[in-house]
C-alpha cells in the first residue's frame, strides 16, 4: 500500500498533476512524500477523505502553495495548525466529520475561501475572525456544540448559505439580518426561543428552516411569503381532540412569543404615547446612522459602545412602516393555523408575529399587505 501511495505521489509530482486523490488510504499521517523537497507546486485539489489523519503539517502552505480545494472529510483531525492561514489561494475547505474542538483564529486569513464545511465536529464556539472571510459563500457548522454564533459573522458579505442545524444555539444574532446575500438559513434542532425581528426583511433570504426548536413560538411576519420549515416548533397539539386543540390554540395566541433581552416594553393598541426612552433612541439614530464625513459633523456627544452597537444594529424595523425600533415593540400575532399555510405546516403551533413601532401601525398591519 505504501509503495502504491508513493508511486501515486511520484507520478503526480513528475507529471505536474493539478488533482490528487488520496481518499480511503488508511493514512494516519500526512504523507511525507507530499512535503519533500519543493513539494507539489502545481497541485490545486487534494482529496483525502476517509483516512485517519489527526492534524496537518505546519509547512503545508510552503509545500502545496497553490491549493484551491482541500477535502479532509471523515478523518480524526483534532486540531488544524495556525499555518492553515497561509494557504492564500484556498477556496474550499472541507473538515466535516472530524473531532475538532477548536478552530484557530488564523482561519480568518484565508481571504480566498468561498466554502467552509465544519459539520459533525465538537466545536463549542467559532472564532470571531471568521467574519474576515469576505468571499465566503457557504458555511456549514451543523452537528457541533455551538451555543452561539459570532456577531462578526455579519461581515461575511458574500455569505449565501448558512447551515447550523443540530447545535445548542439559543438565539440568532440580529446582525445576521444585515447579510444581504444570504439566501438560505438553516437552524433546525437548536434551542431557539425567538428569531431576530428583521429576519426575512432582506429580499434575498428565501429559505429559512428552524424545525424542531420546541420553544420557538413566533416567526417574524417578514417570513410569511418565504419557504419556511417549522415542524416541531411551539407546543405540540398532536394527538389532542378537536375541541381541546381549539381551546389550546386560543390560549396560545395569548402567550407572548420569546423576545430579545433588549426589548424593555411591549406595547399594546391602547397605548397613546411612545415611551421617552424610545423617542430618544430614534432621535439619536437619526444623528448617528450616517458616518461623519468630516470632523465638524461629528455628533456632539460620546455614547457608550453598547449604545452605539444598538444604534448601528437596531432591534428591528417596523413591519408596517420600516421605522427603526430599539426598546419597545407592538407585537401582533397571527397563528399559523389560521393562515393559508396551515395545511402545509401541521406539526407546529407557531404564530407569525408582526413587530410594529406604534399602536397606529399595530392597528393597520395586515399579514397580506
Ligand atoms: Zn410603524
Amino acid at each position: 500500500m505504501a509503495t502504491e501511495l508513493q508511486e501515486a505521489i511520484f507520478v503526480a509530482k513528475k507529471e505536474r498533476h493539478k488533482n490528487l486523490f488520496l481518499n480511503y488510504r488508511n493514512l494516519n499521517n500526512f504523507p511525507v512524500e507530499l512535503l519533500k523537497d519543493e513539494g507539489l507546486r502545481f497541485l490545486e485539489r487534494l482529496y483525502m477523505k476517509r483516512n485517519s489523519l489527526t492534524t496537518l503539517p505546519d509547512n503545508i502552505a510552503q509545500k502545496l502553495p497553490n491549493l484551491i480545494e482541500l477535502y479532509l472529510h471523515s478523518n480524526n483531525i483534532v486540531i488544524i495548525p495556525e499555518a492553515i492561514g497561509n494557504l492564500a489561494r484556498l477556496q474550499s475547505l472541507d473538515l466535516s466529520n472530524n473531532v475538532l474542538q477548536f478552530l484557530c483564529p488564523e482561519i480568518g486569513r484565508l481571504r480566498s475561501l468561498r466554502h467552509l464545511r465544519l459539520s459533525n465536529n465538537h466545536l463549542k464556539c467559532l472564532p470571531p475572525e471568521i467574519g474576515d472571510l469576505q468571499d465566503l459563500e457557504t458555511l456549514d457548522v451543523s452537528m457541533n456544540q455551538l451555543i452561539s454564533l459570532p456577531d462578526r459573522l455579519h461581515r461575511c458579505a458574500s455569505l449565501q448559505n448558512l447551515t447550523a442545524d443540530h447545535n445548542l444555539l439559543g438565539h440568532v444574532p440580529r446582525q445576521l439580518c444585515c447579510l444581504h446575500r444570504l439566501n438560505q438559513l438553516s437552524m433546525a434542532a437548536n434551542r431557539l426561543t425567538f428569531l431576530p425581528l428583521d429576519m426575512g426583511r432582506s429580499r434575498e433570504l428565501q429559505f429559512v428552516f428552524v424545525d424542531n426548536n420546541v420553544d420557538l413560538k413566533g416567526l417574524p411576519s417578514y417570513l410569511y411569503n418565504k419557504v419556511i420549515g417549522c415542524s416541531g416548533c411551539g407546543m405540540s397539539t398532536h394527538g389532542l381532540e378537536g375541541d381541546q386543540r381549539e381551546a389550546l390554540g386560543e390560549a396560545l395566541s395569548e402567550v407572548l412569543v420569546g423576545l430579545p433581552v433588549e426589548v424593555k416594553v411591549v406595547g399594546c393598541e391602547a397605548d397613546s404615547v411612545i415611551p421617552l426612552e424610545e423617542i430618544a433612541m430614534r432621535a439619536l439614530h437619526r444623528i448617528y446612522r450616517q458616518p461623519p464625513t468630516d470632523l465638524n459633523s461629528l455628533p456632539p456627544i460620546t455614547l457608550p459602545k453598547s449604545l452605539l452597537d444598538l444604534l448601528q444594529f437596531p432591534l428591528g424595523h417596523c413591519h408596517r412602516c420600516s421605522q427603526t425600533m430599539f426598546t419597545i415593540i407592538y407585537p401582533k400575532l397571527f397563528p399559523l393555523r389560521d393562515t393559508a399555510l396551515a395545511g402545509v405546516h401541521r406539526r407546529t403551533t407557531v404564530s407569525f408575529v408582526a413587530y410594529c413601532c406604534s399602536s397606529r401601525c399595530l392597528r393597520t398591519f395586515d399579514l397580506q399587505g
